[in-house]
């Protein structure tokens, strides 16, 4: 791979400025980390909106959670097709090796996915209706809840209920894997959906009995 560059020179000094401070206070524990493997309680499946930072909401340190980013924080389906499934892959090691006794789908408000997922349903955005477009096939995911947000006049509102939708869909599409639906009936697996508003720092989570998110 002859294109890749050196790092660029203001990582590196923030590289240097971690590692002389916060991982010398704690090379002890990363030492113990790298020994004794990871032993995360919980999975959070969050966006990859730069604005949701989950280590910070929830103070975690190093080994605390098994983290997986994608646009819109979207499970899809289950689907053995021997096909390529990142975020099923990351859903299948969480569960199955790591065991984790939670997992968590984080939404979030302002999303740029969700926002293209509604603009597609309302056929304002033919570059992402394209077989080509990866956003937009990966936005498909969502589209079948386009339906309970279709009257909502305010478009802030719609988007904004649209993207709790996303967090239910993904727990809905969660229980289709075998595995995930032993474990959630075993009771050593639980499932959580959270929606953050960014701009107010606050946490909202899906109350399954009155079927709407309500405030942390
Ligand atoms: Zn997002």
């Amino acid at each position: 791979m002859k294109r890749a560059r050196p790092l660029p020179s203001y990582l590196v000094q923030r590289y240097h400025g971690w590692k002389a401070t916060t991982y010398a206070e704690n090379q002890v524990w990363y030492r113990r980390l790298a020994s004794e493997g990871q032993r995360p309680r919980a999975m959070v499946i969050s966006c990859c909106d730069s604005r949701v930072h989950v280590t910070s909401i929830f103070g975690a340190d190093q080994g605390e959670f098994f983290i997986h980013r994608n646009v819109a924080n979207l499970v899809p389906p289950y689907l053995p097709d021997g096909d390529h499934h990142g975020t099923s892959a990351a859903v299948e090691y969480a569960v199955t090796v790591l065991k984790v006794a939670h997992l968590i789908v984080l939404g979030h408000s302002q999303c740029g996915g969700v926002k293209g997922c509604l603009d597609m349903c309302k056929g304002h955005a033919p570059q992402l209706e394209v077989k080509e477009s990866f956003v937009g096939r990966w936005m498909d995911i969502l589209k079948p809840k386009y339906e309970h947000v279709a009257a909502i006049a305010d478009e802030d509102e719609q988007v904004r209920q649209l993207e709790k939708h996303a967090v239910v869909a993904s727990l809905e599409n969660l229980m289709t894997f075998p595995f995930i639906t032993s474990a959630v009936d075993d009771g050593t697996l639980s499932l959580h959906g959270l929606w953050t508003d960014i701009g107010e720092g606050g946490l909202q989570c899906f109350d399954p009995a009155a079927d709407r998110f309500v405030p942390v």
